[in-house]
């Protein structure tokens, strides 16, 4: 039994990694498990909103990410087809923090930032799976390493574990789970034509289809592409699906000439885009942050943001408050109260754009103009993410109030 840690972090992915990071910089004693000794590309989010780029820089991580993998965009373009007229958006401009988007290869900024927080003096091991957590004063982990199991204990335990957390299981939280509606499928892609500095966001809402273009730099970009569920349309996956997939990219309203030269690097996969997410993440000496905490509708591109913020807010309670159970809940409070937030937001979206049926496409018509007259009525999620207003007004300054 090892148990002289102050805090054990299960996942190393960028919610695990900046936590392990900035408390060990400030003399904490953190051990992270980690159970891939390699990350692959696991077709994950490469796009940080400018609000996660203010966390980013608040976490002290913004330097070291561009200087290794980051591919920073100034512009984005949202176009909806029979929408509101679309307008080239200056982020630096427009955002609140006058920034704009950070892109990255998802498996290279895990390893900088698995190997910064080894730097700042977390105790990190890899190949280490971790196969059970158990709540209470001192809380416990089990491990397996290899053949052998080993069970260690710290004054808290992190669940950082991703978006199918067994952490949040074991320690006894019960996970909510929002309808199926959207699917999402991406796709790395090399050479391809679209402009390296804007981020594209494509929707068809008469097919519910949309389309995400975000530059990686060097003509390489991320391409998502999804639909509803309700149409009974299958899961693009593999070598085989790719062709269905780019037609899909531009049915959603992505230029064909963009895909023309393009190759694929990296794997087909599909996800749900329903969001999961446990209410008030903290019990009993066992904290979730990240998507084990909750996982926003990837197509909103929210996750890492809200993994970054749960970082800063948790991190930010354990250095002030000397009673961590106390520190525990009140991150849990506070992270209730932004990931609510762009969980309404997200699925006032969604309901908009994607409902199927003609009740929905009127609400479309109706609502689409309301954007045309005034286009601070849609959800600011690039700037303001939660920050944006999500109330009962806010509701009826999009819908108006025949909704
Ligand atoms: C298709 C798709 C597109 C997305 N696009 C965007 C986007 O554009 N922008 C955005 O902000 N977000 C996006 N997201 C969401 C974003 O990827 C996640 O919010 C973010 O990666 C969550 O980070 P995390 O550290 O919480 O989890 P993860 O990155 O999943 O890290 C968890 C880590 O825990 C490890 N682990 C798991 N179980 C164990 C165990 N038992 N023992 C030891 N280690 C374990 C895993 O190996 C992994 O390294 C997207 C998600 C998907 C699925």
């Amino acid at each position: 039994m090892k148990s002289n840690y102050d805090l054990i972090i299960v996942g190393g992915g960028i919610a695990g990694s900046a936590l392990g990071r900035s408390l060990a910089e400030q003399g904490k004693q953190v051990l992270i498990l980690e159970r891939e000794k390699i990350f692959r590309d696991r077709v994950r989010g490469e796009y940080v909103h400018p609000w996660g780029v203010t966390e980013l820089r608040a976490l002290g991580i913004y330097d070291l990410l561009k200087q290794t993998c980051g591919h920073e965009a100034r512009y984005r373009v949202n176009q909806i087809i029979n929408g509101p007229p679309s307008k080239t958006r200056d982020l630096v401009e427009t955002s609140p923090h006058k920034t704009g988007s950070m892109h990255f290869y998802h498996p290279k900024m895990q390893e900088e930032l698995l190997q910064a927080a080894e730097h700042a003096g977390s105790v990190v091991q890899r190949g280490s799976v971790v196969s059970d957590v158990k709540p209470g004063p001192i809380p416990t982990v089990i491990v397996r390493e290899g053949q052998e199991e080993h069970t260690y204990q710290s004054r808290l335990v992190i669940g950082a574990d991703g978006r199918t957390s067994l952490c949040r299981n074991w320690a006894g939280f019960t996970v909510n789970h929002d309808p199926d509606r959207m699917l999402i499928m991406g796709l790395l892609l090399d050479g391809s034509g679209a402009p390296d500095n804007v981020v594209h966001y494509y929707i068809n809402p008469i097919n519910s289809e949309f389309s995400v273009l975000t530059p990686l730099g060097n003509t390489r970009v991320r391409c998502y592409t999804g639909f509803h569920q309700q149409d009974g349309r299958r899961r693009l996956s593999g070598h085989k699906d790719i062709d269905e997939f780019v037609t899909t990219s531009i049915s959603a309203g992505a230029p064909r000439d963009w895909f023309v030269n393009a190759t694929a690097s990296g794997p087909l996969a599909s996800f749900d885009c329903a969001d999961t997410w446990v209410s008030h993440p903290y019990d009993n000496g066992i904290a979730l942050i990240g998507d084990a905490a909750s996982s926003s509708d990837p197509s909103y591109g929210c996750g890492l943001s809200l993994a970054l913020r749960d970082v800063r807010v948790l991190r930010d309670l354990l250095l002030t408050e000397k009673n961590w159970d106390v520190a525990g809940h009140q991150y849990a409070t506070e992270h209730d109260r932004y990931f609510d937030s762009i969980h309404r937001l997200t699925n006032w979206l969604t309901m908009l754009m994607y409902e199927p049926g003609p009740s929905a496409a009127v609400r479309r018509e109706r609502v689409f103009a309301r954007l045309t007259e005034d286009p601070r009525r849609l959800p600011d999620l690039p700037g303001l993410g939660p920050e944006f207003p999500s109330d009962e007004a806010a509701y009826r300054n999009l819908f108006g109030d025949d909704d």
